[in-house]
């Protein structure tokens, strides 16, 4: 019957708790790993990662245009009108806007007029440069002008004025870039249609413009994450081949993860981006790997949350389940010795036993079972002053010999009946101890009455008061049933009563020892059991000759 208790009690412990904590819990692990798993599949977060980078890369291309387009604007808003073009009028402007190399103006009716940077014509490389793009510009115009014109119109529409082209320039054995832009100009009297055309200088862009944009792009475009743990460096180079044309300062080397071609102003070159010391796959790693160990830690926390509220909740289970086993004890406890009083009682006052010896059996009988009753309720009584925190205990000066002597000679008789071996060994030596009498005396009882209860078929009951180590110890020792080592503790705790069928079987209510440990503590000393289960036990108390604390009555 016990055990069909135990079994439903920890079926309705474990529903709930698996419902409304395991159930949820696990589902919530389940979902965080299957989601991560994800994560890592569709490699979410190298794409989120290319997002924010393509987006970077595409605000960096509008910030060159815009920067190219403010250039532009200025030279071609000044630019002399088809007709009125010459070198002078050419030469000023360029003098006027540094970055430009060349400027030109083409026409049919008045042809080509072309400048370059009168005081860089010195320099060979430029030399060379100016001939070509003049060769080039003045082939070419005559060839297209008429679908370059027409082409133009229409970009002009849109909000475009501008078209240009790359061209690559000589430098000593390499070449540099140059964007060439042209746009229309139109004669504001009549209706003539000029080509203008202005060349960016290719060192105002390599070492200037593209620098300063580069270093810009990612101040404005980066996201936080960014800019602050892995900061992304740009690189600008052109297009297909990988050496730079400008890169941001910290550029590490390496190839860019994200590439962007440029079109507009600066076609033929293309922007890249990549973190500064790893990778996007690298990064997603590491985010996997801390994700999984945060899902880990959390997870352990979880658990152990559950285990600690399992072991909990089964505590107050076995509480609640010890005290109702408590209850039916105590009330068959009560039950027994009150109807002997009254068997007895009535028998007597029916005035039907004439035998005197007889007689005198029925009152020593209602004397014992109403002592044995007054002692329950007492320890009931104690028990309850106990755990409301109002027991009381009046120390006075003893002859602790005395009171265990007296103590034990009112049990003798029923110890002996119980058919036991009663020895009592009291010290000569002993000193007076400030002990609480009754206190003292009802853990002694206490003592013997189990001794007496958990002792089957070799009935030994000793009884020692002796001196050792600044101490007086009371020792009870008996050849019973004894505890499991397991146990030894627990049997001092309220509501405690050992596993052995023999206890089960025995009366008690599993206060008695908790009580004596109760006062044991009280009066400053320790109770501790050597038991052998099958061989018997030895219950040893422990009182200070001299306690600590101040004497005096005290509160439990
Ligand atoms: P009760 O005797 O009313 O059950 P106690 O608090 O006095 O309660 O004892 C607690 C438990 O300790 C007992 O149920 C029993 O299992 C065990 N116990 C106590 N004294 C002895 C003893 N002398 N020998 C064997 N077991 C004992």
């Amino acid at each position: 019957m016990n055990w069909k208790w135990k079994r439903n009690d920890r079926s309705r412990l474990t529903l709930p708790l698996e419902l409304a904590i395991i159930l949820p819990a696990a589902t919530l692990i389940l979902v965080s790993v299957l989601h991560l798993r994800s994560i890592h599949q569709d490699r979410a977060v190298e794409a989120a990662i290319e997002r924010d980078f393509n987006q970077v890369l595409s605000i960096g291309e509008k910030r060159m245009n815009l920067e190219a387009y403010e250039l532009l604007d200025d030279i071609r808003l000044r630019f002399p009108a088809p007709g009125e073009a010459c070198s002078v009028t050419l030469d000023t402007l360029l003098a006027s806007h540094p970055y430009a190399a060349h400027a030109f103006l083409y026409d049919p009716k008045h042809g080509m007029v072309f400048r370059s940077r009168p005081l860089r014509l010195r320099d060979p490389d430029f030399r060379e440069e100016s001939m070509d793009l003049q060769k080039m510009m003045g082939e070419w115009m005559k060839l297209e002008y008429e679908g370059l014109v027409e082409k133009m119109s229409k970009q002009e529409k849109k909000g475009i004025p501008y078209l240009a082209f790359a061209n690559w320039v000589p430098r000593g054995e390499k070449r540099a870039y140059q964007s060439v832009a042209l746009f229309l100009k139109h004669d504001p009297s009549g209706g003539d249609t000029a080509i203008g055309g202005i060349a960016f200088d290719a060192e105002y862009l390599r070492e200037t413009f593209f620098p300063e944009v580069v270093d810009t792009v990612l101040v404005h475009g980066s996201t936080e994450a960014q800019a602050e743990k892995n900061q992304a460096v740009l690189i600008l180079h052109p297009r297909g081949e990988p050496y730079p044309l400008a890169a941001s300062a910290d550029w590490d080397g390496g190839v860019p993860e994200v590439e962007h071609n440029l079109e507009a102003v600066f076609p033929g070159i293309t922007l890249g981006i990549k973190l500064r010391g790893t990778t996007m796959e690298a990064l997603g790693r590491h985010f996997m790997i801390s994700s999984f160990l945060v899902l880990g830690g959390l997870s352990l926390l979880l658990s152990g949350g559950i285990w600690l509220t399992f072991r909990n909740v089964s505590r107050q289970m076995e509480l609640a389940r010890l005290k109702s086993d408590f209850v039916s004890n105590v009330s068959h406890e009560l039950r027994t010795p009150l109807s002997l009083i009254r068997l007895y009682a009535e028998t007597l006052e029916m005035g039907r036993v004439n035998d005197e010896e007889k007689r005198e059996e029925y009152f020593r009988i209602i004397r014992k079972e109403s002592e044995r009753l007054s002692a329950m309720i007492n320890n009931i009584l104690d028990f309850s002053r106990i755990e409301a925190g109002r027991k009381e205990y009046d120390f006075r000066e003893t002859n602790i010999a005395d009171l265990v002597r007296n103590t034990l000679e009112s049990y003798r008789y029923q110890i002996e009946q119980h058919g036991f071996t009663f020895e009592e060994e009291i010290a000569d030596d002993l000193p007076r101890l400030r002990v609480d009498r009754e206190a003292i005396a009802r853990s002694l009882l206490n003592l013997v009455n189990n001794a007496l209860k958990y002792s089957a078929d070799d009935k030994f009951l000793r009884v020692s008061l002796y001196r050792e180590n600044g101490s007086v110890k009371l020792e009870v020792l008996d050849h019973g049933i004894g505890v499991p080592r397991g146990e030894q503790r627990k049997i001092f705790e309220k509501f405690y009563r050992a596993g052995d069928p023999m206890v089960h079987n025995t009366k008690g209510s599993g206060l008695g020892l908790s009580l004596v440990r109760h006062i044991v503590e009280a009066h400053q000393g320790e109770i501790r059991v050597d038991s052998v289960p099958g061989q018997g036990s030895r219950f040893v108390i422990t009182l200070p000759i001299h306690p600590p604390a101040p004497d005096g009555a005290q509160a439990a």
